[in-house]
């Protein structure tokens, strides 16, 4: 089975999902978009009312601010590929509940094994709790985590930045270094590929604890903090 193949069959499966109520309210699944070979993945929350409309991810005012970021870090929605934590939307756009979370978690897994990418932009809250438990997005924005394979930026999600003005210049300061940890993942990931097939050489990116979903009980910020979070502690 090749990429596409693979892709056409995950985004059926999401696009048929009933493992959750949402199957019930939802017009559409979107399963996310991009391509297969992108070096950058974006996840957000979960779909809005014009998502669940057309089936593809940020198409509405989020989306619109999103397309200024990217272009901020010189990428655009073609070479990068974007998708959600939740591929259903909540009623009333509500926080995507933990059971939701984990009953949509094996489609995002499979998406990440298939992207492999070299870069995971986390949007919000609710995708940074999948790889920066217990954090809390105003101390870690624009701080990533690497590993040998990929490197993990959480960002504010772009509809923050709707809400409250302030933070616009904030998001466009972290998105301007991307570039950077682009170019710094590709040079990481290359020697550990360096004769391996890409099944070989896969990273694995299954990074969360088992209660990985954001809440009101996340750690507060410690009083001093590093340039760069550290490795992960654990293989990941
Ligand atoms: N917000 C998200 O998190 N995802 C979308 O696709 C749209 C808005």
């Amino acid at each position: 089975m090749n990429r596409e193949e693979w892709a056409a069959g995950l985004y059926g499966r999401v696009r048929g999902c009933t493992n959750c109520a949402l199957a019930a309210t939802r017009t559409m699944a979107v399963p996310g978009e991009g391509p297969l070979n992108a070096e950058v993945m974006f996840i957000g929350e979960a779909p809005g009312a014009n998502e669940d409309k057309q089936g593809r991810p940020f198409v509405g005012a989020a989306g619109q601010f999103l397309d200024e970021l990217l272009a901020a870090a010189a990428l655009s929605r073609e070479t990068v590929y974007i998708c959600n934590v939740l591929k259903c939307r909540p009623p009333g756009n509500r926080d995507p509940l933990p059971a939701e979370i984990d009953a949509c978690r094996d489609y995002l897994d499979e998406q990440i094994d298939l992207v492999d990418p070299l870069v995971i932009v986390t949007l919000g809250r609710f995708s940074m709790a999948k790889f920066f438990p217990n954090q809390t997005i105003s101390r870690i924005h624009g701080r990533h985590r690497e590993t040998a394979g990929c490197f993990y930026v959480p960002m504010y999600h772009p509809a923050a930045a709707l809400h409250q003005g302030g933070l616009r210049e904030v998001m466009l300061n972290d998105f301007r270094q991307l570039p950077g940890l682009i170019e710094r993942a590709r040079t990481s990931r290359a020697p550990a590929q360096g004769g391996q097939n890409l099944a070989e050489a896969a990273v694995t990116h299954r990074a969360e604890p088992a209660d990985a979903h954001a809440g009101p009980g996340a750690d507060p910020a410690p009083s001093e903090q590093p340039a760069q979070i550290p490795l992960f502690d654990q293989a990941i």
